[in-house]
């Protein structure tokens, strides 16, 4: 083996052992974990040691970018898909579920949507269970999604101005629309598919169009 070979195989060593590290402990800078489709950087720091990192702190950290990567699901699907399955083992009787969304995951949705950031407050999830199992996601506004959570149906209708029954309805109308598409229960399953719901716009939903992503 020649010399060049065995310093390539030690570097492709080393870029693993960085991957590795930031999946498990998260950016050595911010400490902010990895999240599901979230790009980061692996590179030389200062120190000349090899690291990855998110990133957004990759500049002025990183002197020679060796590659850029997307941390991907694992097979149970999304962070967000293995949330919101566990919540609906733990709650059968619910039907929905409002919660913060990963920031990944309101960054997906609202640039798929082509809605311009940060023009509506997306800051809460509207998760519905269609049947066990089967869960749909509406990125919504709402003042306040833990208080929404707990209490229920008139919490939620104050805070969006639509009843329960109301956003139920239009979930079920907006999947019927779509029931063609082969893709929609993967999508569902592993929550890549979204719908927008914004007061006084009309709905939108992204449906991706390759597994790569
Ligand atoms: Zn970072």
């Amino acid at each position: 083996m020649t010399s060049k070979r065995k310093s390539l195989r030690r570097s492709d060593k080393l870029i693993r052992k960085a991957i590795e590290a930031y999946d498990l402990g998260g950016c050595p800078f911010c400490g902010g974990p990895p999240e599901d489709f979230a790009p980061y950087t692996v590179g030389t720091d200062l120190l000349g040691q090899t690291i990855a990192c998110c990133n957004a702190c990759a500049d002025g950290r990183i002197v020679s970018v060796l590659g850029i990567g997307v941390k991907m699901p694992d097979d149970q699907g999304t962070q967000w898909s293995i949330h919101d399955r566990a919540f609906f083992e733990l709650h059968s009787d619910r039907r929905f579920h409002v919660r913060k969304p990963w920031r990944r995951e309101a960054e997906i949705l609202t640039c798929h949507v082509a809605e311009p950031a940060g023009s509506v407050p997306c800051n809460a999830v509207f998760v519905v269970r269609l049947a066990p199992g089967i869960r749909t996601r509406f990125l919504c506004p709402f003042p306040n999604p833990e208080e929404a959570d707990e209490a229920g149906d008139e919490a939620i209708a104050a805070q969006t101005g639509q009843s329960v029954a109301q956003l139920l309805a239009k979930t079920t109308s907006a999947l019927r629309a779509r029931s063609e598409n082969a893709l929609l229960l993967d999508e569902v399953h592993l929550g890549l598919a979204w719908t927008a719901l914004f007061s006084g716009k009309p709905w939108q939903t992204y449906t991706p169009t390759s597994r790569s992503r």
